[in-house]
């Protein structure tokens, strides 16, 4: 078995989450890339890195995530870090928005609810250490039109954050959120050039983020931070301090 430690992102093929899987592997970890439907990017990328495997499955399946946690012990055989990353967004006003698309923002945070409580049980209350960095964002202290459900997801993300970190802080094990605020990748993307300038007025450092921005905090989490327990660390160019 390796001597590296073990990290987990979850959604690594790509934005914030390529960018943490590329930070840790800086920092000496031996990474977990997950992914679900961008299986290629994440095997190219898990290539890239030193000792890296890539893993797929879908969040919202509850059979995967055994399976995704499985496959990690049959690896790894253990997991030091875990980056619950992977997020789905649904934009519409809420009189328009559909059940469906509910639901699948509701799935993705199910499903990461059950990957932690998993990773816990297999190997973090085992070898009693861990850290776990939960992915929150500035809307779900904020709000955004148009998001409800997501902002639903996210604040519940840092309630979760917070229960545990009172759970795990006897079993040393490290929770905390990193809240980012508006990061370029895909998610962003397609954000309409008036909305854009828009948001960019509210931010004080007056552009977006970058993902390397979020894995630099995510990274003195995973590594260092040994006394920050159940907070939420906002990387947001000055939108929102807490
Ligand atoms: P992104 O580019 O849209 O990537 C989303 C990731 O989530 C993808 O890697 C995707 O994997 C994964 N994912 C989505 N649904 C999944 C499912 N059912 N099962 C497994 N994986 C799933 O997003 P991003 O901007 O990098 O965002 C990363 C995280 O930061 C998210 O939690 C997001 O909410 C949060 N965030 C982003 C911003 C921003 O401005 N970008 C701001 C605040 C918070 P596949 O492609 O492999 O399916």
């Amino acid at each position: 078995m390796s001597e590296r430690p073990v990290a987990l992102v979850t959604g690594a093929a790509r934005g914030i989450g390529a960018a943490c899987a590329r930070t840790l592997a800086g920092e000496g970890f031996r990474v977990v890339v997950h992914c679900n439907a961008s299986a290629e990017a994440g095997e190219k990328l898990a290539g890239e890195l030193p000792e890296a495997f890539a893993l797929r499955a879908d969040l919202a399946d509850a059979a995967q995530v055994d399976a995704l946690v499985e496959a990690i012990g049959e690896r790894a055989g253990r997991l030091d870090v875990l980056v619950n990353n992977a997020g789905v967004v649904r934009n519409a006003p809420t009189p328009m928005m559909k059940l469906g698309d509910y639901d699948a923002v509701a799935a993705l945070a199910r499903g990461t609810w059950y990957l932690t409580k998993l990773a816990l049980r297999k190997f973090m209350l085992k070898q009693k250490r861990g850290r776990i960095i939960n992915i929150s964002s500035v809307v779900g202290h904020v709000g955004n039109r148009g998001q409800s459900p997501y902002t639903m997801a996210k604040a519940g993300l840092d309630a979760l954050t917070k229960s545990l970190a009172q759970e795990l802080a006897g079993r040393d094990i490290l929770v905390n959120s990193v809240a980012p605020g508006f990061i370029e990748t895909d998610m962003t993307a397609e954000l309409p050039d008036e909305a854009r300038a828009r948001i960019l007025e509210r931010v004080p450092l007056g552009r977006m983020g970058t993902p390397d921005e979020v894995a630099d905090v995510v990274a003195f989490l995973a590594t260092r931070g040994s006394y920050v327990q159940g907070s939420v660390i906002h990387v947001n160019g000055g939108l929102y301090g807490g």
